[in-house]
């Protein structure tokens, strides 16, 4: 299936298009005709499945449909029960809303930061993303109302009701009009979660998505024995002589990421380094270059590799391996697809020999070790 099929609009597919979105995820192939349709929707699905797209695609194009709304009224609010959730919905309404017409405004509020800058910023917004004690505060100081809201999205219900903000989100339900369209999402359906959404939601629409088990099986799995000195050019090598266009390469400390991603670079790779200590902006800038492959290698640690959602990869790299056999697996998971299967290649020098065997035991599965000392590179 493609976006086109899913009723989105010329420019929102282009938007799509530039940020590396090429087809739908499952979750968002069923999700958003329905919430097109005007219906409740529960979406049970993690972190990683493309839930947020799967919201912010369907509202950008009600809020561009709808009337406009007095201002500091908003159409629709997302309900966040993290700072760094609410940030990061922001991210994606901005990425996929900042280039629409009739400039959609969204903005995330939260707690723990000085409210007055966020109360100037209200103005001409259509789509907050909150968490619920900041958004009870605004509310009470007149900087926002909900009275003419289409939209209402909570986001991580599980978490929201584990941190105790269920008398918060009962209050904020109170305020919002009756008629409304409801999205629930969580990660899990438990006892707690199954209560809120039979009080929110009518007839909806269950969309359940797995989280997908890695399959080893379609990777092409291979291993050169290098020695420090000769890891770095057998890197740039291979990356040469095999014209990878879109690698993943991991080392594993923050360090490491930077100084081999500045190495490639002097040596006329085009390479990015993202890990815990780049910025949000630059990890979120260097992910969509290396998706539209408008960057051809990203250096990562395994920490942030696990906020890298790309359905597949030709190449990923292990320059040193991960601690866990588990990571082992998770890092090359991103490569097996059925159609085409990816390459993972392992560096190994004398020193993780060793290591490499258990990660090879644990895996089942043996990985031929092909020496380099004879070739030229
Ligand atoms: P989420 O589960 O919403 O946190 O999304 C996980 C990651 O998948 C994010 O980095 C998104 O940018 C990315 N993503 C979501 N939908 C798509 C898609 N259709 N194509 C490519 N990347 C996507």
């Amino acid at each position: 299936m493609s976006f086109s099929a899913l009723r989105l609009s010329k420019h929102l597919q282009q938007a799509l298009q530039d940020n590396g979105y090429t087809h739908p995820y499952p979750i968002q192939e069923q999700i958003i005709p329905a919430i097109r349709d005007g219906r409740d929707v529960l979406g049970i699905a993690q972190t990683g499945s493309g839930k947020t797209a799967s919201y912010v695609l369907p509202v950008l194009m009600d809020v561009m449909e709808s009337d406009l709304l007095l201002n500091r009224h908003i159409h629709t609010l997302v309900l966040a029960p993290t700072r760094e959730l609410a940030q990061q919905v922001n991210a994606v309404f901005q990425q996929l809303g900042h280039k629409l017409p009739g400039r959609i405004k969204s903005l995330a509020v939260f707690g723990g930061v000085s409210i007055n800058p966020q109360m100037i910023n209200l103005q001409g917004v259509s789509i907050l993303i909150a968490t619920p004690g900041r958004l009870i505060e605004l509310i009470e100081s007149k900087a926002i109302h909900l009275s003419e809201a289409k939209m209402l999205v909570i986001d991580e219900a599980d978490k929201m009701l584990n941190l105790g903000f269920k008398e918060e989100v009962t209050q904020i339900l109170d305020l919002l009009p009756k008629k409304r369209q409801n999205l629930l999402f969580s990660a899990t359906l438990n006892e707690e979660v199954t209560k809120i959404q039979s009080l929110l939601l009518k007839e909806p629409h269950l969309v359940k998505v797995e989280q997908k088990e890695d399959n080893i099986e379609l990777i092409k799995q291979t291993a050169y024995h290098v020695t420090p000195e000769t890891k770095g050019p057998f890197l740039r090598h291979l990356i040469k002589s095999n014209e990878m266009k879109q690698v993943l390469i991991f080392t594993s400390s923050t360090v490491a990421a930077d100084k081999l991603s500045e190495k490639l670079e002097r040596n006329g790779i085009d390479a990015k380094a993202t890990h815990s200590k780049k910025s949000h902006m630059t990890r979120t800038s260097a992910l969509r270059d290396f998706k539209t492959r408008k960057l051809n290698v990203l250096v990562a640690t395994d920490l942030i590799s696990r906020g890298i959602d790309i359905e597949f990869l030709p190449f990923v790299v292990n320059y040193e391996l991960p601690r866990s056999p588990k990571d082992y697996i998770h890092r090359i998971g991103r490569t097996g697809r059925a159609e085409n299967p990816g390459e993972a290649i392992t560096l190994v020098c004398d020193e993780d020999l060793h290591h490499f065997k258990v990660i090879q035991k644990k895996m089942k599965k043996w990985i031929k070790l092909t020496y380099t000392q004879d070739l030229h590179f």
